[in-house]
């Protein structure tokens, strides 16, 4: 009999070929396919040759899951590989020469320290190659708002970084990765992304990774900058640009990791009526230099909380107040005096973004002034 791995791998390749050839006879039904082809082979060799360099560096996520057969709800991230899912978008070629490079090959859920600095050093080190345009960057949707988030934070360079997952896995009826990875290819392509820092596009829009979240746990229209919006619209690889404010984002990195090996530990405690303070003193038991808070509201806690984190931050711990509460800013000395406990104010920055930049901001400075100032400008 066949062995489990080996039937489970042989229906993968099935599914996705099944997937891919009736993608491919839709398009060519629809007239699509053919269109380059009647071209002679010179010139067309010269026309890919003048095409931008893109590298797609994996590191899975549903936009590489699979589905053990095609009726199951559940499925399994990170299964195909960066060629798969190059192999299954028509017409990627016809924007971009593509380059794609394995990273990792996890859900997004186990992203970690490790993996982050891994990609950040490869993002540094291909963005510096003359012959690359722009790097897109497969990633589960999970904790894409994260790894997003640092790696504008610490890339060293003025090209397109673009993040790009899909809600349903590879294998899925109606699955949304090839799309997504054609427009997040087009994005990274435009010359006009240059100088936006990391971006995320998935669902038709192009968001800024500084104030993307997730913000529907299946829906494929779930990424959002809440109090912002979009910085763009894409459709077929064609983009609209925004420019609400009239100032051109520049590129905001902040931090250098080249010789970094691990960052700080930072946790999130999350608010809510009744809050004791033993989750807080547990997190620093356990080694957290910095804690930051999903407050309540505009990030207040109860007062056991608040003393509790008081003597954490005299003690040298990093505190943040943000917010469990969607939309709107957490300032500082608003119903918590944050000039007499000695914490920091999150402003736009949701939990999930404080905790990646606290991180980052431990490894710089443990003044809270300082890390105020960090905050302020993002
Ligand atoms: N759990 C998956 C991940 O983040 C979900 C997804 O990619 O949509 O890797």
């Amino acid at each position: 009999m066949e062995p489990v791995a080996e039937r489970k791998s042989r229906m993968k390749t099935s599914i996705f070929g099944a997937t891919l050839a009736c993608a491919l006879t839709l398009l060519s039904l629809n007239g699509y396919a053919a269109t380059s082809d009647s071209k002679p082979t010179d010139t067309k060799q010269s026309e890919q040759a003048n095409k931008p360099k893109i590298v797609i560096l994996a590191t899975g996520g549903t936009i590489a899951g699979a589905q053990a057969n095609p009726e199951s709800y559940g499925y399994k991230s990170g299964e195909f590989s960066v060629n798969d899912l190059i192999k299954a978008v028509p017409g990627i070629d016809k924007l971009a020469r593509i380059e794609g490079e394995q990273v990792a090959n996890i859900g997004s859920q186990d992203m970690n320290n490790e993996v982050w600095l891994k990609l950040a050093k490869r993002v540094n080190e291909v963005s510096k190659r003359d012959d690359v345009a722009g790097i897109v960057i497969t990633h589960g949707t999970d904790t894409m708002e994260e790894t997003s988030y640092f790696i504008d934070l610490v890339s060293k360079t003025d090209k397109p970084i673009v993040f790009v997952g899909s809600m349903r896995p590879a294998t899925a009826v109606s699955a949304d990765g090839p799309g997504n990875l054609y427009n997040a290819v087009a994005v990274a392509a435009d010359p006009k992304a240059k100088g936006h820092g990391a971006m995320v596009v998935l669902n038709d829009s192009i968001q800024d990774a500084r104030y993307v979240t997730k913000t529907n746990t299946t829906n494929v229209e779930t990424f959002r900058s809440l109090n912002r919006g979009p910085i763009g619209l894409i459709d077929t690889g064609k983009i609209k640009w925004f420019d609400i404010t009239g100032e051109k984002p520049v590129h905001r990195s902040k931090f250098d990791i080249a010789d970094r090996k691990d960052l700080p530990r930072v946790d999130i405690i999350y608010a809510h009526s009744n809050m004791s303070p033993d989750l807080i003193n547990s997190a620093i038991k356990n080694g957290a230099k910095g804690l930051v808070i999903a407050g309540v509201g505009d990030g207040n806690m109860s007062q056991a909380a608040i003393d509790t984190l008081a003597k954490a931050a005299k003690n040298g711990i990093a505190v943040v107040r943000s917010t469990r509460v969607a939309e709107g800013l957490v300032l500082r000395n608003n119903e918590v005096n944050d000039d007499k406990e000695g914490f920091v104010a999150s402003s736009e920055f949701t939990p999930p973004k404080a905790r990646v930049l606290l991180q980052l901001a431990l490894t710089q400075t443990k003044d809270p002034k300082k890390i105020q100032s960090l905050f302020n400008t993002g």
